[in-house]
C-alpha cells in the first residue's frame, strides 16, 4: 500500500475514532446538562406540594377547634376556619396549575392525587361542618372521630404526591438526594406532628379519656416522630454544617419538641386517666400549631438551599457543556490541521522525493527537484537530492566525454591518419576475424594488395605534400569502388590493402582490375594548379584452405612484385609459390 493511502486511511480512521469519542463525551454532557435543567422546575412543584401538604393539614386545627366550640361559631373562629380552608384551597389549585402546565406530568399518578384530595376535602368539610353546627352536647364520639379522621385520611395522598416529585426532582439531578429526604423527614415530622395533635382532638371535644386504639394511634405516632427526629438529625449533620441548618434544628428542638410536643405529651398523661384535660381544641391549636413553625421554616431552608444547589449544579453542567463542546471543536480543528499539516509537510514530500529519486535512478536528470521551503529533514532532503542531481549530472557528462574519448582514441589508433583508411594494424586485426569466419563455414575471401607506380618521383617532383595529396586521393578513389563489406587500408607507404569477403580469385581480380582503370583515369590536382595521374601494380590473392592471414598477404605482396616487374600498371593473380622467384 502506497505511503499516501495507508496516511490517508489512518487518517480517516483516527478522525472517525475521535468523532466518536468526542460525540460520546459530548452526549454525556448534553444528557447531564438536559436533565439537570429539570431539577429546578421540579423543585418548585416539589415546594408547592408541600406547601399544600402543610396548608391541607394545618386546615385541621380550625375545624377541629370549631368542632369543640360552642354552637354557633364564634365569627373570629368561623373566618380562621374559611381562611385555613382558603389558603389549603389556594395551594391546591396552584399545585394542580403547575402539574397541568407540564406535560409530563399532565397525566401523571401525582396530578391524580390532587385530584382525588380536593375532591376528598369537600366531604371531609361538610363533616366537619356537619358536627360543628350541633349542640355541644348532640356532638357524638364517633361523628366527631370520623370528622377529624376524614380530614386525616387525605394526608397518604398528599404523601404519595410529594414522594412523587420528590422522585421527579431526584431523577434530574442524583447530587440533591441528600437534601431531598432530608425535606421529605421534615414534611413528614410537620405531618406527623400535626396529626398527633388532631388525636387528641376528639377526647378534648368530649372531655373523655382516650380510648385503647387512640392510645395505640398516638404511641405509634410518637414512635414515627421520634424516628424522625433522630433521621433528621443525622441526615443534616450529614448534609450540612451551615450555621443556618443548627439554628433551625435547634429551633425545632427548643419550639417544637421542648413545648409543643412536650404539652401533648402532657396531655396524653391526663387522657391516660381521665378527661379533664382543662384545655378546649382551640386552645390546644393556639398554642401547639405555633410550636411546628419551626418545622416548617426548616423545610422551607432545606428547599431554598436545594434549589440554589440545583440551580448551581445547572450552571456547573451548563458550563462544563460549552467546555466540552469548544474543546471538542478546537480539538477537531486541531486535529484536522495536523492530519493536513503532516500530509503536506511529510508525506506529500516523502512520496515525491520517492518519486524523484526513482526518477534519478531511471537517468531522469532533466526533472526539477523543488527547493526545500522548511528548514526540516524534508527541506533537508531536497536539498541533498539537488546536490546529488548535479553530481549525477556531472558525472554523466563525465562519462559521456570518456566515451567520446574512449571512441576518438579507438578511431585514431585504428586509422591511418593522413588517408582516414584503416591503418595496418586494424586491418590484420579485422582480417583476421574475417579469415576465421571465412574457414569455419567454407566461404571464399581474398586480399588485393596494390603499390602506387613510381611514386617516389611525384614526391620528387611535385614536393612529399603532392605526394601526401595523391595518396588521401588514391584511397578515397578506391573506396567510393568498394563494397560495404570491403575492408580498405593503408598497408604502408604508398601501398594500400583491400579484404574482399565472399570473393574467390578470379571475382577478385576482376575488382583489382576495375580499380587499377579507375586509378588510372583519376586526375588529382595539386598545389599551384597541377594536376597529377598515377597508376598502381596489383597483386591478388584467394584464401586457401587453413592458410594464415600472413601467407595470405605474402602471396599477393608475390603477386604484385610480379606485377611491377612485368612492367606495372597491371593485375597479377598470386598462385601458390610462397617464395619470390
Ligand atoms: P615502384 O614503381 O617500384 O613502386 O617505384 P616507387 O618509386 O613507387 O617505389 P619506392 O619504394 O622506391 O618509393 C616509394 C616512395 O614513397 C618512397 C617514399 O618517400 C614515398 N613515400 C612513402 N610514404 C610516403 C608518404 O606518406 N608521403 C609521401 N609523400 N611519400 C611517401
Ligand atoms: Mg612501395
Ligand atoms: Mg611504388
Amino acid at each position: 500500500m502506497s505511503l499516501n493511502r495507508l496516511f490517508r486511511l489512518i487518517s480517516v480512521a483516527l478522525l472517525a475514532l475521535f468523532l466518536a469519542f468526542a460525540v460520546a463525551l459530548v452526549w454525556t454532557e448534553w444528557s447531564t446538562y438536559r436533565s439537570g435543567a429539570n431539577s429546578v422546575p421540579a423543585l418548585r412543584k416539589l415546594r408547592l406540594a408541600l406547601l399544600a401538604m402543610e396548608k391541607v393539614s394545618a386546615e385541621r386545627g380550625p375545624a377541629n377547634a370549631a368542632m369543640g366550640a360552642a354552637a354557633p361559631l364564634a365569627p373570629e373562629l368561623q373566618v380562621r376556619l374559611a381562611d385555613a380552608r382558603a389558603r389549603s384551597d389556594a395551594a391546591l389549585n396552584q399545585l394542580r396549575t403547575a402539574l397541568e402546565t407540564d406535560s409530563k406530568l399532565r397525566q401523571s399518578w401525582a396530578m391524580d392525587k390532587v385530584r382525588l384530595v380536593q375532591q376528598g376535602l369537600v366531604p371531609a368539610r361538610a363533616n366537619v361542618d356537619r358536627v360543628a353546627h350541633l349542640a355541644p352536647q348532640d356532638r357524638s364520639d364517633v361523628l366527631v372521630v370520623a370528622a377529624v379522621s376524614s380530614m386525616v385520611d387525605l394526608m397518604p395522598l398528599m404523601v404519595r404526591v410529594v414522594s412523587d416529585l420528590s422522585n421527579e426532582a431526584d431523577r434530574a439531578d442524583p447530587l440533591l438526594r441528600d437534601g431531598l429526604s432530608a425535606v421529605r423527614a421534615v414534611a413528614s415530622l410537620r405531618e406527623y406532628a400535626g396529626q398527633v395533635g388532631s388525636r387528641f382532638a376528639a377526647p378534648l371535644i368530649a372531655h373523655r379519656q382516650l380510648t385503647q386504639d387512640e392510645v395505640i394511634e398516638i404511641g405509634r405516632l410518637y414512635g414515627r416522630i421520634e424516628l424522625l427526629r433522630t433521621f433528621i438529625g443525622g441526615q443534616l449533620g450529614n448534609y450540612s454544617r451551615a450555621p443556618e441548618f443548627v439554628t433551625a434544628l435547634e429551633r425545632v428542638e427548643k419550639e417544637f419538641f421542648d413545648s409543643g410536643f412536650q404539652f401533648l405529651d402532657f396531655l396524653l398523661q391526663i387522657g391516660l386517666k381521665s378527661g379533664d384535660f382543662g384545655v378546649t381544641p382551640s386552645e390546644l391549636f393556639k398554642f401547639y400549631v405555633p410550636s411546628m413553625a419551626s418545622i416548617t421554616d426548616l423545610r422551607d431552608l432545606l428547599l431554598d438551599d436545594l434549589l440554589e444547589q440545583a440551580e448551581r449544579h445547572n450552571t456547573r453542567a451548563r458550563n462544563l457543556l460549552i467546555l466540552v463542546v469548544s474543546l471538542t471543536l478546537v480539538a477537531c480543528l486541531f486535529f484536522q490541521l495536523l492530519v493536513v499539516l503532516i500530509g503536506r509537510r511529510v508525506v506529500r514530500p516523502l512520496v515525491q522525493a520517492t518519486d524523484l529519486v526513482s526518477g534519478l535512478v531511471d537517468g531522469k536528470l532533466e526533472q526539477q527537484i523543488p527547493e526545500g521551503q522548511h528548514r526540516d529533514e524534508i527541506g533537508a532532503m531536497m536539498r541533498a537530492l539537488r546536490v546529488l542531481k548535479e553530481r549525477m549530472r556531472e558525472r554523466n557528462s563525465l562519462a559521456k566525454e570518456r566515451e567520446a574519448l574512449i571512441t576518438q582514441l579507438q578511431t585514431s589508433s585504428n586509422t591511418d591518419f593522413l588517408t582516414g583508411a584503416l591503418n595496418r594494424r586494424a586491418f590484420y586485426t579485422h582480417a583476421d576475424q574475417q579469415l576465421g569466419v571465412a574457414q569455419r563455414y567454407g566461404r571464399a575471401v581474398s586480399v588485393v594488395l596494390f603499390d602506387i607506380d613510381h611514386f617516389k618521383r611525384i614526391n620528387d617532383t611535385y614536393g612529399h605534400q603532392a605526394g601526401d595529396v595523391v595518396l588521401i586521393g588514391v584511397s578515397q578513389c578506391v573506396a567510393q569502388l568498394l563494397r560495404k563489406v570491403d575492408v580498405l587500408a593503408r598497408y604502408g607507404g604508398e601501398e594500400f590493402i583491400i579484404l574482399l569477403p565472399e570473393s574467390d580469385l578470379a571475382q577478385a581480380g576482376a575488382v583489382a582490375d576495375k580499380l587499377r582503370v579507375a586509378l588510372e583515369e583519376c586526375v588529382f590536382d595539386v598545389e599551384g594548379d597541377r594536376r597529377i595521374k598515377v597508376t598502381a601494380s596489383f597483386g591478388v590473392a584467394a584464401l586457401a584452405g587453413g592458410e594464415a592471414l600472413d601467407m595470405l598477404t605474402k602471396r599477393a605482396d608475390i603477386a604484385l612484385y610480379r606485377a611491377k616487374r612485368l612492367g606495372r600498371n597491371r593485375v597479377e593473380l598470386a598462385g601458390d609459390e610462397v617464395e619470390e622467384p
